[in-house]
């Protein structure tokens, strides 16, 4: 992986008083393998080494950072600039409603992409309307329908007079929706399973009678470097204003996301997560560079926390892993949260490179049909022994299994899984908790 691979070489710079160009030259060194593995343009890699090395070789070694710390922030900074720097969320328009074109690949996800827009625009206090300009499958219809009863959202697919025109049902579609109020319109569109002309004239002409706001690519992140291919050929035909990154709880080496933005001069908007129509997330420059680097994506997790928790429970927490304290009581109070945070391993996935990679996560999975035997372990536990759970010794475990009714065994795993997360947690109050902070979402 990527970050472990850039944490290695961070390791071997710690400790040195200077920015040497040896020592910059010789991490760079492995900066540019480990991009090139994960699928980065080498053209993309040449150029970020570049401004990172001239950044670097030279700088003055700030006393509050080591040169280690040092080095990782300006590769930090460049790949977040390669990104596009600030999150950009949807441009709406000024006169309502805001239209907005997906366009891609067969399979990359625009329909999904096109719904889960829906739901996010309406949980913002929005009335999009959903349009389907896919005419060549009924499937393909009908699969909008259904995506759009269940945001609940309108669903216009042409009438009769569009008599199978995709063109003409968007345009109608659009019509309709705005004639029913909607403030922002989602046209899907019919994709192929490569580039083709037919395609794009078509989309062309549905760009020329729509008039959006929003040109959306829709841009499969598994698909690798045949996903630039692919931005590359439709921002030359059609004027892209962003990229949706899908599928990219599937890649885990990240390239495309680092090439995407610079290959099409285009920013990524948003990255798909998941099959689900929540799973979609504003793409945040800094927050990726964080991640890729190996520092944990801590901001997402706790904006994650915030959105699932009531404030002041987030707050506490927070400001509980800031300070890297965290009793059995905090990780019963976690716990209790992450049925309502998504599954654990996803959140634990977001927490700085841990060493051993996903296996070392197997220990941490709680299976929440497990949650009210760890809470009736730790119930059964004194408020001292919670807070200081080094105090647990033999007898203590014995009596605690007893009186919660489970085992020693069981006893002992809720403890090792504790010490565990408390070692993630101080890795996490570790991480520069404040970076990008403003970058606001869209
Ligand atoms: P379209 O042909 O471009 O309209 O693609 P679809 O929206 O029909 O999506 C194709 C497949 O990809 C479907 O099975 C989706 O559920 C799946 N999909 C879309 N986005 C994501 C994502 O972010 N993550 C995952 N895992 N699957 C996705
Ligand atoms: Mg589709």
């Amino acid at each position: 992986r990527l970050s472990e691979r850039l944490q290695a070489v961070f390791r071997q710079l710690s400790g040195r008083g200077k920015l040497g160009e040896r020592d910059v030259d010789e991490a760079l060194r492995e900066v540019r393998r480990a991009l090139l593995e994960a699928d980065v343009h080498f053209r993309v890699v040449k150029e970020v080494l570049e401004r990172i090395r001239a950044r670097a070789v030279g700088e003055e070694v700030l006393s509050s950072l080591t040169p280690a710390q040092q080095v990782i922030r300006i590769v930090r900074d460049e790949l977040t600039e390669l990104m596009g720097g600030a999150n950009q969320g949807i441009a709406f328009a000024p006169q309502p409603p805001t239209v907005i074109l997906l366009c891609g690949l067969q399979g990359s996800g625009k329909t999904t992409t096109a719904a889960k827009l829906a739901f996010r625009l309406k949980q913002q206090g929005r009335r999009p309307h959903l349009v389907a300009g896919d005419l060549y499958r009924p499937a393909a219809v009908e699969q909008l329908q259904v995506l759009a009863r269940q945001v609940g959202v309108p669903c216009h697919t042409g009438g009769p007079q569009a008599a199978g025109d995709a063109v003409e049902a968007a345009a109608q579609g659009v019509a309709a929706a705005t004639e029913q109020g909607a403030d922002a319109v989602l046209v899907d569109t019919a994709g192929r399973l490569q580039v083709d002309a037919e395609m794009m004239e078509e989309l062309r002409r549905t760009r020329d009678r729509v008039k959006p706001h929003e040109v959306l690519l829709v841009l499969d992140a598994m698909t690798g470097q045949e996903a630039l291919n692919v931005a590359r050929a439709f921002q030359e035909e059609m004027e892209l204003t962003g990229l949706v990154l899908t599928k990219t709880d599937g890649d885990a080496r990240g390239g495309a996301a680092l090439s995407a933005r610079a290959v099409t001069g285009r920013p990524i908007k948003f990255v798909g997560t998941g099959e689900r129509v929540e799973q979609l997330e504003p793409f945040h420059p800094d927050r990726m560079a964080s991640r890729i680097l190996g520092m944990g994506d801590v901001l997402t997790l706790i904006e994650r926390a915030e959105s699932a928790m009531d404030q002041k429970e987030a707050q506490r927490l927070t400001e509980r892993i800031r300070e890297a304290h965290f009793t059995l009581e905090d990780f019963l109070e976690q716990l209790r949260q992450v049925r309502k945070m998504g599954p654990m391993d996803e959140i634990l996935g977001m927490l700085p490179g841990l060493p051993g990679g996903a296996g070392s996560l197997k220990g941490l999975q709680v299976d929440e049909r497990e949650l009210g035997r760890v809470e009736a372990i730790i119930q059964s536990m004194t408020p001292q022994e919670r807070r200081n759970p080094q105090i647990i010794d033999g007898s203590r475990r014995r009596r605690i299994a007893r009186g919660s009714g489970t085992q020693v065994q069981d006893v002992n795993r809720l403890l090792k899984q504790f010490e565990q997360t408390r070692t993630l947690l101080r890795q996490v109050a570790g991480a520069p908790l404040g970076a990008g902070r403003k970058a606001s979402g869209g």
